[in-house]
């Protein structure tokens, strides 16, 4: 996936996180999706460092580094959200790209895609930057609105209620 559809894909999938958290669509909703939406799309643009740094759908683009992300947070008390635009990243080229990402790198330099990848440069790489991104929103949504749920339930039966 090219420079344009990974921020498209931050973008929209930010926007989606947006109402999904804040449905109200007022200035909650917009304040969310703002401050989703800057760290996720900065974080969306890290893996392709590698171009430059390091060795192209490698470097940058494997599951330590997307640990380092995650855990740097809580660690550090910021960069919220920024895992989640790397995430994206990678599940964007490791489904809409031909080419896959070395998920094990270092240790293990082998690319993982998916077959239904489509060319870098094809007409269809924006559609598949769609799709992917109605289906990390429909995960997330089944995320926010699924698992409080099972929790609820699971809690209760614990206690027997
Ligand atoms: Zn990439």
């Amino acid at each position: 996936m090219n420079k344009k559809g990974h921020v498209l894909n931050a973008v929209l999938l930010s926007i989606g996180l947006g109402y999904l958290l804040e449905p109200v669509g007022d200035l909650e909703t917009f304040k969310t999706i703002a401050m989703i939406g800057v760290p996720v799309t900065l974080g969306a643009l890290f893996p392709d460092v590698d171009t430059a740094f390091g060795r192209h759908r490698k470097t940058l683009h494997n599951l330590p580094i997307l640990l380092v992300f995650v855990v740097f947070p809580s660690v550090f008390g910021n960069l919220e959200y920024v895992w989640i635009g790397v995430l994206t990243h990678y599940v964007l080229d490791v489904s809409g790209s031909k080419r896959g990402i070395a998920l094990f790198y270092p240790i293990w330099k082998k690319e993982f895609g998916l077959p239904i990848g489509v060319a870098v440069s094809s007409k269809r790489a924006d559609l598949m930057m769609v799709v992917v991104t109605v289906g990390e929103l429909a995960l997330a949504a089944a995320i926010v609105f699924e698992v409080p749920q099972w929790g609820f339930t699971m809690g209760r039966q614990l206690l027997g209620l």
